[in-house]
C-alpha cells in the first residue's frame, strides 16, 4: 500500500473496527498497572472500580424469609381447615413452631416457622376466627426464600475490577459497607490543538471555534471513571505542541484532540514521534473519526482523537473508553451493543464501520439527520449510534441493525 508521508505506522495499515479495538484492548492488557487504592464513602462509590472482592458477611437471606402476606403452613395438611395459632411479623423474632393440623399467619419479611414448609398467600385463604380454609394444595417451599438460597456467607458476587452501580452499592449496603476500597482515578490529560480554538470563555472572532472538545472530552472521562486534567490548547506548531504535550506527560494517559488529520498544520503525530512514540495505528475505517492515532509515548498511552467534535465523542466511546477502564482497574470493558428494527432506510458507505447518530424507541431505530463530524446538535438530539456494519450493502427499513445506546 501507499503511504502519507505524514503517518507513523507505517507498516501498519488502516485498521477495521474490529482490529483497532482488539489492539486497544490487547496493548493494554498487556501493560497496564493497576493503580493505587483509596477508601471512598458509600455514597460517593457509584462509579468506581471495586478494588477487593466484597463477600457476604451472612447468609442471604439470613433466615427462612417469607415472601408474601399469608399463612405458614406443611404442605401436606393442604387441602384443609387448619387452626391458627399465632402470627409472625416482620422484625420479630418468633420462637413459635408449627405442628401437624396448624396455620401461623405470617407477613412478608418475617421467618417462617420451624415445621413449616410453605407459605399460602392471603389471596388465597378463607379466615374464620381461629380457622383458616384453604382449598387448594401447595407445594413445598412455596414463597419461602430459604436461608442462604441467594448468596451463602462468604460467597462473593461482586468482585474486585467491578465497576460500582445501583446493584453493587445496594450489595454493599446490604453488608454493612459504609465505606468501600476503590482504585483511585487514573489521570487523564486533555490537549485541544489547533490554531483557530479559543477558550470558551472568549468571545471568538468569526473565524475562531470555542473549544468544546475540552468539556466533552473531560465529562467523557469523569463518566469513564478518569480524572480530567484540563490542559492548555497547543498551537499548530511543533513546538508550541510539544511543550503542552510534555507537560502532560506526567498524567497517565494522553488525549489529545484534533491535528492528527493530513493537513498541512496537523503536527501532533510528528511531535509524538519526535518524543519517541510507539503508534499502533493512526487510521481505523470507521466513520466518523477514521484519523484516530493510538500509541505509546514515555510509558503512557495516547489517543490522538480527531479534532472534529462528533469524530472526538465517538472515537472517545468506542476506543479511548475501554483503555480508561482497564487503567481503572476494570476487568470488563464491554460495549453494550444491541439490535433494533430500522424504522427508515438510509444509504451506506460500504467498507467502513459508521456510528451515526440516531434515536431508539423500544427496538425501533431511526437515524438523525447529520451534516458531518462537526455536527454536535445532532448528536444532542440523539440516544444512540446506528452501527452500519462495513460489508453490508443499503439498509431498508424493517432491517435488523446493531445499536449502541449513548
Ligand atoms: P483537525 O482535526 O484539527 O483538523 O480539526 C477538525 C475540525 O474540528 C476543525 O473544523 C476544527 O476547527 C474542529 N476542532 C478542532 N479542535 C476542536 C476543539 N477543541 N473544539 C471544537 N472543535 C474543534
Ligand atoms: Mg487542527
Amino acid at each position: 500500500m501507499a503511504f502519507d508521508s505524514r503517518r507513523y505506522t507505517e507498516c501498519v495499515p488502516a485498521l477495521t473496527f474490529n482490529e483497532a479495538r482488539a489492539t486497544v484492548l490487547r496493548e493494554l492488557t498487556r501493560e497496564a498497572a493497576l493503580p493505587p487504592l483509596e477508601t471512598v464513602a458509600l455514597e460517593l462509590a457509584a462509579g468506581r472500580i471495586l478494588a477487593q472482592d466484597a463477600p457476604a458477611d451472612r447468609d442471604f437471606p439470613p433466615f427462612h424469609r417469607s415472601m408474601r402476606d399469608g399463612f405458614a403452613v406443611r404442605a401436606a395438611d393442604l387441602p384443609g381447615t387448619l387452626r391458627l395459632t399465632t402470627e409472625i411479623r416482620a422484625g420479630q423474632r418468633s420462637e413459635a413452631a408449627l405442628n401437624a393440623g396448624e396455620a401461623i399467619e405470617i407477613m412478608t419479611g418475617a421467618p417462617v416457622p420451624p415445621g413449616a414448609d410453605a407459605v399460602v398467600m392471603v389471596e388465597h385463604c378463607m379466615r374464620e376466627g381461629d380457622w383458616v380454609r384453604i382449598g387448594g394444595a401447595v407445594e413445598q417451599g412455596a414463597n419461602i426464600a430459604p436461608r442462604g438460597s441467594e448468596a451463602r456467607e462468604g460467597d462473593a458476587p461482586l468482585v474486585r475490577g467491578s465497576r460500582l452501580d445501583y446493584p453493587g452499592i445496594a450489595w454493599l449496603a446490604a453488608n454493612g459497607l459504609g465505606s468501600v476500597p476503590v482504585f483511585a482515578r487514573p489521570r487523564v490529560a486533555i490537549v485541544s490543538t489547533g490554531d483557530e480554538i479559543v477558550e470558551i470563555a472568549e468571545t471568538p472572532e468569526p473565524h475562531q471555534i470555542r473549544n468544546s472538545n475540552l468539556w466533552s472530552i473531560a465529562s467523557q472521562v469523569t463518566r469513564a471513571g478518569g480524572a480530567a486534567v484540563r490542559c492548555p490548547i497547543a498551537r499548530d506548531t511543533k513546538e508550541h505542541t510539544r511543550v503542552v504535550i510534555e507537560q502532560s506527560l506526567d498524567c497517565d494517559m494522553l488525549l489529545l484532540s484534533g491535528g492528527v488529520s493530513a493537513g498541512k498544520y496537523d503536527v501532533v503525530e510528528s511531535v509524538l514521534a519526535d518524543l519517541g512514540a510507539e503508534f499502533f495505528f493512526d487510521r481505523v475505517l470507521i466513520q466518523p473519526g477514521a484519523p484516530l492515532v493510538f500509541g505509546r509515548v514515555r510509558g503512557r498511552f495516547f489517543f490522538g482523537l480527531p479534532g472534529n467534535p462528533v469524530s472526538g465523542m465517538v472515537t472517545f466511546e468506542i476506543f479511548a473508553r475501554a483503555a480508561l477502564q482497564i487503567l481503572s482497574g476494570a476487568t470488563e470493558t464491554p460495549l453494550p451493543f444491541t439490535l433494533a428494527r430500522l424504522a427508515s432506510a438510509f444509504r451506506h458507505k460500504p467498507g467502513l464501520t459508521r456510528f451515526l447518530p440516531a434515536r431508539i424507541d423500544q427496538c425501533e431505530v431511526a437515524p438523525l439527520k447529520w451534516s458531518g463530524s462537526g455536527d454536535i446538535a445532532s448528536l444532542c438530539r440523539a440516544n444512540a449510534y446506528l452501527v452500519a456494519e462495513p460489508d453490508h450493502p443499503d439498509y431498508a427499513p424493517g432491517d435488523l441493525i446493531q445499536v449502541l445506546p449513548l
